[in-house]
């Protein structure tokens, strides 16, 4: 045979062979003796961030950015039904519910095989991936079990893994809570701080077993992973259309044959990465931001790197997800180093701190906030009147508070139309909760829950812009024998005392309780400013002119029964001696010198004339006497023109020199007085405005700030501060809450697991609050309580800093491309946002402090729900019951407990937590076990059966307990004993609560409830 001929015969051969059809083989599993490279494959797809969530579902809007949800959705399942070995992991129920419910029949078998294979697998498995610094921890419960009921209704899965990639440090109730008491077995994330991540590389303590609370100690640990660098794939290998990798070209027909050199490169990664990494497996997350749009770029070469670097032999590649991956950790029996406390601050370089967030956006941080709250009390409300099938509900706001608290919502690091759309989301879902309010009050206040609440005749209305003295409902005109009832809910599980403060517009008032009696009232005339700012706000929110402005606040002392309400009655004062105290009114001249006293009860604030402020705190029960002062102040937010082009910006918070605001002159103090509260008013500058309160019932002040606009006419962006200032001793130590929860210990220019490099003095300190700060020293504590979450610091010591309000004109780079300067806009014309709050300061002795926070705290976070009506005549009390509990009228909740979550589910049981409220150690009498009967919470009816939940109240306790894995540590430290309450007794019914324990149940009934009628 010729030469020639052989050749061709060959290269014959060759093309035959070679140029097949080519089966991959991707089916390989783990491989103990070899590095496993555990390939993820997931899309991280924001739930609204540069668009709202429909804009990335549908794949509008792409000319900021291509992102289409439906697409991942649709290649990827077409994807894994052509491979059975192919995985992937998905995230964010908010968008696969979206998906799902436009899914044919048959799309939806298909799917239910991918879940039930485990090609398809829910993790984290929330509405959204929340964020963890400025989130409520009931929002993040309430929005885990929402995504967690649908995977379970609709998949009967219960998702094992925590996947918080992108969230912006991470908190120790997402570890705790959020993680070890939803079952899970482990935790995924991204982003530490930078400094952080070094040393963990460096003694391969990227994995460790996180045990997040003092409390619960051991028993509530979870794996936690960090990746080495990104939640994308190594440099090379990201494979959307139109990205840089190499492709792996294995067709020897064509040009640019690469496999061994794609092998080496997939090897090369590898080893980089197992050198960081404890154990002979390596997770790659093989995605990033709304990826796999086109699946199969993704899975085709995914295919061919397993089986070629499987072939190559010198490294294991497989599909896998986290879970595959956990029990690959797991399997390996390796002891782990133990985490406490948090992951806050993050800073990803030198001079961004990503602490600015805390703050952004707080005016739809107090909107978050004050729907959750709304939300809680109208699931009571929605149980105690019997859901209605046919609605109204409080879905649709339970779904608005679910997306909002994604980590670019709440956080108020998204574009401001997307901003827009969350607030619209959540007065939606406020409208038609305030509906089911309305008509469950009425059915309540009329005593017809019993006969199925059918014709009522009684109309609520509410005032959710209170805030800025704004109530239609208040402002009637109560001439011609009409007056005003007034219903005050109280969602707490105590009785509870709190002063209502409504607009009126006549000064002759009187104010009733349910009995009749005439009660202690207070008029105090509203300021010049106040009345601007509520007309100018409903102009240009509601299209509204008010042609009358009320002329008066009327505050009065409400109280109202553990979960139940209380009826008050305003009228014309038709009496002498029967009608409201009208404040008395003293400014201050300038010049004058001396102080003076404010409050009428145990506390007392003493203000310096001369100086116009405060100077002493005194509470003459407790014996506090102490120096204190408040003030502002500014810092220039850094405009990016140095130091690495760094900006203050949406997310982080980098200052250029701190200004003290100081008033222009000595402004004069205003403080008004009567039998029910006093008031400091403080014109700071021309645009801050503040209010002091004292109540004589109340030891602690109540601070009204309003801020705003603020100027930035200098070009200059700026963050405002207020300090309280007090002579204490606190030696660079603070605490803060975590996600209104336990307390973290912070020590100024301190990382208990690192030797911290301060570059940001000022920003490297500050960390989020949702609850509140303390400092203590020897003798005192002084705690600051706040309505929304804020960011916060002790940048001095006997100091607390809290930042209120930010306008910055340049972009931080960190992808929102967008300048953080808010507006409110009326006829085109535009000016900044201003913010009004409320934050509240006590000083205790030492060791009393615990029983103000955590009781205040839940009074802040659950304010008085209050409706109103018009009433003809006297006859209220003939068609109405003027008080109500849903608890047996004996019974109050221990000091110790909330209830924070009571829902009729679709089938008639009821979703039940409690929470226990203190820490261990934490308080001298209230840190100890606590009882709950629960019998006594559901007076009038018969409890069939109780079975206690998870967090989530996916999968009964038991059932988690024993799946969950326990994980080796290095040396276990000396813990104190973790104390749990016991199983419930199913003839007593009672509950035990030990320190920080939340438990989940679900009840079932065998009866009908019948409200009750209490004496007040
Ligand atoms: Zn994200």
């Amino acid at each position: 045979m010729e030469v020639g001929l052989v050749v061709v015969i060959l290269f014959a051969s060759f093309i035959c062979t070679r140029s097949e059809f080519i089966v991959y083989n991707t089916s390989q599993g783990i491989v103990p003796s070899k590095l496993n490279v555990h390939l993820v494959p997931h899309s991280h797809d924001d739930v609204g961030w540069l668009k709202t969530v429909d804009q990335y579902y549908v794949g509008a809007n792409n000319s900021i950015r291509g992102a289409c949800v439906q697409n991942v959705l649709d290649s990827v399942i077409q994807a894994l039904l052509a491979d059975k070995s192919r995985k992937f992991v998905y995230v964010e129920q908010a968008f696969f519910q979206r998906w799902w419910r436009q899914q044919s029949e048959t799309v939806h078998r298909a799917v239910k095989q991918l879940v039930s294979l485990g090609q398809l697998e829910f993790i984290n498995g929330g509405m959204c991936m929340h964020d963890e610094a400025t989130p409520h921890y009931i929002d993040m419960i309430d929005q885990t079990t929402l995504g967690h009921q649908f995977i379970k209704q609709e998949f009967g899965q219960t998702p094992r893994i925590g996947w918080q990639i992108d969230s912006f440090g991470h908190s120790a109730v997402q570890a705790y809570l959020l993680g070890a008491e939803l079952g899970f077995d482990s935790l995924f994330f991204a982003r530490i701080d930078y400094q952080d991540r070094a040393k963990r590389k460096d003694e391969k303590t990227l994995e460790v077993v996180w045990q997040g609370s003092k409390s619960l100690g051991s028993s509530s640990q979870i794996f936690t992973g960090i990746f080495p660098r990104h939640y994308d794939p190594p440099d090379g290998f990201t494979f959307e259309l139109n990205e840089e990798s190499l492709l792996v070209q294995d067709n020897i027909l064509l040009f640019d044959y690469n496999v061994q050199e794609r092998v080496n490169d997939f090897v090369a990664a590898a080893l980089s990465q197992a050198n960081v990494t404890r154990t002979n497996h390596i997770m790659w997350t093989m995605g990033t931001d709304f990826r796999y749009q086109y699946a199969n770029t993704w899975f085709r070469q995914m295919d061919k790197l397993i089986h070629y670097v499987n072939k190559d032999g010198r490294v294991n590649a497989l599909y896998s997800t986290p879970s595959i991956y956990t029990d690959a950790k797991y399997e390996t029996n390796e002891s782990w180093p133990v985490k406490s406390n948090d992951f806050f601050p993050y800073a990803n370089q030198e001079n961004a701190y990503w602490t600015g967030y805390f703050t952004s956006r707080p005016a739809f941080k107090g909107y978050v906030r004050m729907m959750s709250s709304y939300y809680l009390a109208a699931r009571q409300l929605e149980f105690f009147k019997g859901r209605n099938s046919s609605g109204p509900h409080t879905d649709t706001l339970a779904d608005a508070l679910s997306i909002v608290q994604h980590h670019d919502a709440i956080s108020g690091t998204q574009r401001q139309h997307v901003a827009d759309d969350y607030a619209k989301r959540l007065a939606m879902g406020y409208l038609e909760a305030e509906e089911l309010v309305a008509s469950s009050l009425a059915c309540l206040a009329e005593s017809k829950a019993n006969t199925g609440c059918g014709n009522i005749a009684t109309k609520f209305q509410q005032c959710p812009l209170l805030n800025i003295s704004y109530c239609p409902p208040s402002e009637v005109a109560l001439s011609h024998g009409k007056s005003l009832v007034i219903i005050v809910y109280n969602p707490l599980g105590w009785k509870r005392d709190d002063v209502i403060r409504i607009p009126v517009i006549s000064e002759l008032v009187t104010v009733r309780d349910s009995r009749g009696r005439a009660i202690e009232s207070q008029l105090l005339p509203l300021s010049n400013s106040s009345v601007g700012i509520r007309n100018y706000h409903v102009r240009a929110y509601l299209g509204k002119f008010p042609s009358d402005a009320p002329k008066y606040w009327l505050a009065f002392s409400a109280s109202a029964p553990p979960l139940g309400f209380n009826t008050y009655v305003v009228s014309i004062g038709d009496r002498a001696g029967a009608s409201s105290t009208r404040s008395t009114v003293y400014t201050s001249e300038v010049g004058e010198n001396g102080t003076i006293e404010v409050g009428r009860g145990n506390l007392k604030l003493n203000y310096s004339l001369e100086k116009g402020k405060l100077t002493q705190y005194v509470n003459s029960r407790s014996l506090v006497n102490s120096f204190i002062e408040q003030s502002y102040s500014f810092y220039a937010g850094n405009d990016g023109s140095d130091r690495d082009s760094q900006a203050s910006g949406a997310y982080i918070f980098l200052p250029n020199g701190s200004f003290p605001i100081k008033s222009e002159a000595q402004a004069p103090l205003t403080v008004l007085r009567g039998p029910v509260l006093d008031e400091v008013h403080q014109h700071i500058n021309p645009w801050i405005y503040q209010i002091t309160r004292v109540y004589n019932e109340k030891e602690h002040a109540e601070i009204e700030f309003t801020v705003g606009p603020i100027p930035v006419d200098d070009g200059i962006g700026k963050e405002v501060v207020t300090q309280i200032t007090t002579a204490m001793k606190t030696n660079r130590t603070f605490y803060t809450d975590s996600n209104g929860r336990d307390f973290v210990k912070r020590i100024r220019d301190y990382r208990s697991d690192w030797d911290l490099q301060v570059n940001q003095p000022v920003a490297g300190n500050y960390y989020p609050i949702n609850l509140g700060i303390y400092l203590e020293d020897n003798k005192m504590e002084l705690s600051v309580l706040v309505d929304r979450s804020v960011g916060g610091s002790s940048s001095v010591d006997g100091q607390i800093e809290l930042m209120l309000h930010r306008r910055l004109l340049h972009d931080d780079h960190r992808g929102v491309g967008e300048v953080l300067d808010e507006k409110i806009c009326f006829h085109d014309e535009c000016t900044g946002l201003t913010i009004k709050g409320n934050f509240f300061i006590r000083i205790d002795p030492i060791g009393e402090g615990a029983k103000w926070r955590r009781k205040v705290g839940q009074e802040i976070y659950s304010p008085f729900l209050v409706a109103f009506a018009e009433q003809d005549g006297d006859n209220w009390t003939s068609s109405h019951i003027p008080t109500f509990s849903g608890m047996d009228i004996s019974y109050s909740l221990p000091d110790n407990v909330a209830m924070i979550t009571l829902q009729e589910l679709e089938d008639g049981k009821v979703l039940l937590r409690l929470a226990h409220l203190y820490e261990i150690g934490e308080d001298e009498d209230l840190s100890t076990k606590a009882s709950v009967e629960l019998k006594k919470l559901f007076p009038n009816k018969e409890i069939s059966r109780v079975t206690e939940m998870s967090l989530s109240a996916n999968q009964e306790r038991a059932e988690m307990e024993k799946k969950r894995l326990r994980w080796k540590t290095e040396a276990s430290k000396e813990e104190t004993k973790v104390v749990r309450g016991g199983p419930v007794d199913p003839v007593k019914l009672t509950v035990e609560l030990g320190p920080m324990e939340i438990r989940t149940f679900i009840i079932n009934f065998s009866s009908i409830f019948f409200p009750h009628e209490v004496d007040s």
